[in-house]
């Protein structure tokens, strides 16, 4: 059974009780989350987050809390140390973050490995593994941080297989460090994707295949190699379903969680037909503008459906 999900989202009033119940409507077998809004490092309490209940709900349905992935704001930069008291409160965010992501029983935090935002190559390389040393040196426990294939857009590092290995091999605790495959961040940095063999070796080669945490799976609204950073749905882009499916069955990587962060259809999740398709490897032409609301596991379908 390959590991299969979906980014899904923590809401109020049974977060993570409710994102597990959302998983398994949806068919999967992990899924990541942020432990709040992406894009700011406001948490709720993880007292209020139903964290026992929706770790009892997924074991009774087959799931392994400690599969799941936790995605760290894409906020954080640790590279960019012009303003050190914003660079100290990141690092604190990032350590907080860690234990945040024990305590829902997972061990992987998927982080994006940061932006130069004017700086040199060197300077910013420089700063983040110095931010990675005061975050992580002296870590102690069961998480690893899985460091982002990025797509190059505007001063993103991380958008090449040998920067990222050059990050793992600089720092003092390497075995922290992994990594996690984003397919459309791999196309528009340049790599061939539909390749599946050929890039896998060419991971392995740099990272090596055992260091790959996650697996992204998204399809691309743009051309190879042009930086843009535009998730599609599966078959709705330039790297195409079939591709896509050979991550998932894949022996390299069946007990990787494959995470698709494709985009909302009619403002609902797809991703119960997504992973549908994935498993029966049946891709339906225009599955998008044949979606019903029960195939997207709206709230109501779910009510009126069980
Ligand atoms: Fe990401
Ligand atoms: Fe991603
Ligand atoms: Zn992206």
């Amino acid at each position: 059974m390959t590991l299969l999900g979906s980014h899904i989202s923590l809401k109020a009033p049974s977060y993570f009780k409710g994102a597990a119940e959302e998983a398994v409507r949806f068919g999967e077998t992990s899924f990541m989350f942020y432990t709040g809004a992406p894009q700011n490092s406001f948490r709720v309490g993880l007292e209020k987050m139903g964290i026992p209940e929706g770790k009892r709900f997924l074991l009774a349905h087959g799931i392994d809390p400690a599969l799941l992935v936790v995605h760290a704001p894409y906020i954080i930069n640790l590279a960019n140390r012009s303003d050190p008291g914003k660079l100290r409160a990141m690092e604190e965010f990032v350590r907080l973050e860690i234990q945040r992501t024990a305590e829902f029983g997972a061990k992987v935090l998927v982080l994006h490995p940061g932006s130069r935002v004017g700086q040199d190559e060197e300077t910013a390389f420089s700063r983040l593994l110095t931010s990675l040393e005061e975050t992580l040196g002296d870590y102690r426990g069961p998480v690893r941080i899985a460091l982002e294939t990025m797509a190059g857009k505007g001063s993103e590092m991380g958008s090449s297989l040998e920067e990222l290995a050059k990050i793992r091999s600089s720092f003092s605790r390497p075995e922290l460090l992994g990594f996690c495959l984003d397919t459309c961040h791999l196309n528009d940095a340049g790599y061939d994707v539909t390749d599946v063999d050929g890039l896998l070796e060419e991971v392995d080669h740099f990272l090596g295949i055992e260091n790959v945490l996650v697996i992204h799976l998204n399809d691309s609204l743009n051309p190879r190699g042009t930086r843009k950073d535009r998730h599609a749905n599966l078959g709705y882009g330039t790297i195409g379903f079939s591709a896509l499916r050979r991550f998932c069955f894949h022996p390299f990587l069946e007990r990787i969680p494959k995470i698709l962060e494709t985009p909302y259809v009619n403002g609902l999740p797809p991703y119960k037909k997504e992973i549908a398709m994935l498993l029966s490897g049946i891709y339906e032409e225009n599955w998008k503008e044949s979606l019903l609301p029960l195939d997207q596991g709206s709230p109501m379908a779910a009510t009126s459906s069980s």
